[in-house]
C-alpha cells in the first residue's frame, strides 16, 4: 500500500516530536516513524534520567550538608536500585502521558513503528509499507561514540544508554570522557555513594566553557569526594578478580584506575547507519548528515535536524531546528536555523553559557575591543543567604555589547535566557543597567556587573555634572 503525505519525519525524539506537533498545527499530511521507543535519548537515556538522579544525588547532598544551616548533618541511607527505579519511574510516566503515541495520534500525527529506510528523494520504506512524501525530514540523533580501547568490549562497559537501565547500580564507577554527561554522571553518582573517578583525555574537564568558573566547578567536585584526573591517556581494559581495571598514563607516567564498573561517555556518533543516505545521495560527514544554515542536505526535498545533524547536541536546539525545518519546507521565504544556542551543565551549582568565553572573542575581535566583567557568588548576598556562594557570573563584551555570558550558580541555566537575549537583542551593559534587577536573586549579580559598567561610563563624563553655583 503506498500513501503520500507532506511531510515524513524519521525519528520521534527531542526534534521528532516537536516537528511532528508543529507539522499537525500547520495541517500538513505528516507522518512520523520510530523504530525503538518515542521520546527518543532525552527522555530514555538523556536529559530525563540524568536530571532525576541529580535531583536525588542532590537531596542526599542536603543531609550531608544540613549543618550550613545549623542542622545537624547525617549521612543518608542510600537505597540506589530504588533511586534507579524511581528515575524509570518518571521516563514511564512521561512516555504514557505527553510522549506517547496515542498523544501525537490525537494532535492527527500518523506514528509508525518501525526501521525507517529513505528509497529515494521522495520515498521513505517501512517493513512492507512504502511511504510517498513531498519532504522528509530526517531525525534520527545520535548514540555514544566508543573509543577504541584494547580489552574494553571484553571488560564490558556501561554508556547513557544502559546506566539506568541497571537493577543493582555498581559501588565504584571510573568514568572515561570529561563533557558535561560525564561530569554530571561523575556529581550524581558520587552524591548517590558511588566513588568516582573520571579521567578526561585533555588538560581541562568542559573544554568549551568558561576556564575561570569551571575550575571552580572542579573544585566542588574535587571536595565532594570525585578523583578528577586530567592529562589521561588509556591504552587498555582487564579485569582482575572482578574488577575492572583501566591502564594508561596520566601526564606520560604510567597508572592504573579500577571500579566495579566503566562508564564511557567520550561523545556521541549519528545514527546514520541503515538510512540509506548513499543510495539517496545524502551527503554525511564526521559529524553527521551534512546541512545548510537551513537544514537542508544534498537532496532538495530532504531536510536533517537535532544530533544526527551534528550542529549542536541538545533537545532545545533539536526541537529548534526541527521547527526551522519544516518553516522552510512550507512557507514562503527561507529560514535559517541561525539561533544563539545556550547550553548547561546541571551539576550543583549549574554551569550555563551562551556566546563566546573570553578567549574566543579575543581570538575573534582582538583584546582591544574585549572586556570581561565578572563578580564572584562571594559577593552576592542571595548566594550567602542560601549557603552556595560558590561561582560567579562572567560577560564577555565587544565594543560595550554582550558577545558572551557564563555562569556558575544555583539555577544558572535559568539565569542564562537574560543575558542570551540580551547577546540577541545586541544590548549592551546600559541597558542591563537599564533592567532593574530583583533583589536578592542571584541574577543581582547581571544588575551589579550592569551598574559596575555605568558607574565606569559615569566617570567619563564627570565634567558634564550640573553643580551648584
Ligand atoms: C546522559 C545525557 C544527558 C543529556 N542531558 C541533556 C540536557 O540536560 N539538556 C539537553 O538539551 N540535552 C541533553 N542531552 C542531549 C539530548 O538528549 C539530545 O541532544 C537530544 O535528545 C537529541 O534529540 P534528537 O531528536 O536529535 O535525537 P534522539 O532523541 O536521539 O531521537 C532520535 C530517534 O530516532 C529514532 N531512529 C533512529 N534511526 C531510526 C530509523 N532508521 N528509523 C526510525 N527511527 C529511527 C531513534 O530510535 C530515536 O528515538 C543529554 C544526552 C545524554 C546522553
Amino acid at each position: 500500500m503506498t500513501q503520500r503525505y507532506d511531510v515524513v519525519i524519521i525519528g520521534m525524539g527531542s526534534a521528532g516530536l516537536t516537528g511532528a506537533q508543529f507539522a499537525a498545527r500547520l495541517g500538513v499530511r505528516v507522518a512520523v516513524v520510530e523504530r525503538h521507543r518515542v521520546g527518543g535519548d532525552c527522555l530514555w537515556t538523556g536529559c530525563v534520567p540524568s536530571k532525576a538522579l541529580l535531583a536525588a544525588g542532590k537531596v542526599a547532598h542536603h543531609f550531608r550538608t544540613a549543618d550550613r544551616y545549623g542542622i545537624a548533618s547525617v549521612e543518608p541511607a542510600i537505597d540506589r536500585a530504588a533511586v534507579w527505579q524511581g528515575i524509570r519511574d518518571i521516563q514511564h510516566q512521561i512516555a504514557e502521558t505527553d510522549d506517547s503515541p496515542e498523544h501525537y495520534r490525537a494532535l492527527g500525527v500518523d506514528v509508525v513503528l518501525g526501521d525507517a529506510h529513505i528509497a529515494g528523494p521522495n520515498t521513505v520504506v517501512v517493513g512492507d509499507r512504502t511511504i510517498e512524501t513531498r519532504f522528509i525530514l530526517i531525525a534520527t540523533g545520535s548514540r555514544p561514540a566508543v573509543p577504541e580501547i584494547e580489552g574494553l568490549a571484553e571488560a564490558g562497559y556501561l554508556t547513557s544508554e544502559n546506566l539506568f537501565e541497571l537493577d543493582e547500580p555498581p559501588s565504584s564507577l571510573v568514568i572515561v570522557g570529561g563533557g558535561p554527561i560525564a561530569v554530571e554522571m561523575a556529581q550524581g553518582c558520587r552524591r548517590l555513594g558511588i566513588a568516582v573517578t573520571l579521567l578526561q583525555k585533555p588538560h581541562r574537564v568542559l573544554p568549551r566553557d568558561e576556564p575561570r568558573l569551571v575550575d571552580q566547578l572542579v573544585g566542588v567536585l574535587r571536595a565532594e569526594g570525585v578523583e578528577v584526573v586530567t592529562d589521561v591517556a588509556i591504552e587498555r581494559a582487564t579485569i582482575v578478580d572482578g574488577t575492572k581495571v583501566l591502564h594508561g598514563t596520566e601526564g606520560g607516567s604510567p597508572h592504573t584506575w579500577a571500579a566495579a564498573e566503566l562508564l564511557i561517555a567520550t561523545g556521541r556518533t549519528p545514527n546514520v547507519a541503515g538510512l540509506g543516505l548513499a543510495g539517496a545521495g545524502v551527503k554525511t560527514n564526521a559529524r553527521g548528515i551534512e546541512v545548510d544554515a537551513y537544514l537542508r542536505t544534498s537532496v532538495p526535498s530532504i531536510f536533517a535536524c537535532g544530533d544526527v545533524a551534528g550542529r549542536h547536541l541538545f533537545t532545545h536546539s533539536a526541537a529548534y531546528e526541527a521547527v526551522r525545518a519544516l518553516r522552510t519546507m512550507f512557507f514562503p521565504g527561507k529560514g535559517k536555523a541561525d539561533a544563539l544556542v545556550p547550553w548547561c551543565t546541571f551539576t550543583d551549582p549549574e554551569l550555563a553559557h551562551v556566546g563566546l568565553t573570553a578567549q574566543e572573542a579575543v581570538a575573534r575581535h582582538g583584546a582591544d575591543d574585549v572586556e570581561v566583567w565578572h563578580h564572584d557568588l562571594e559577593h552576592s548576598d542571595r548566594a550567602r543567604a542560601d549557603r552556595s556562594a560558590v561561582g560567579g557570573f562572567v560577560i564577555v563584551t565587544h565594543k560595550g555589547r554582550l558577545v558572551g555570558a557564563h555562569v556558575l550558580a544555583t539555577a544558572a541555566g535559568e539565569t542564562i535566557h537574560e543575558l542570551a537575549l540580551a547577546i540577541s537583542l545586541g544590548a549592551d551593559m546600559g541597558d542591563l543597567a537599564n533592567m532593574v534587577h530583583v533583589y536578592p536573586t542571584y541574577t543581582t549579580s547581571v544588575g551589579v556587573l550592569a551598574g559596575d559598567a555605568a558607574f565606569a561610563k559615569a566617570d567619563r563624563y564627570r565634567w558634564l555634572v550640573r553643580k551648584e553655583r
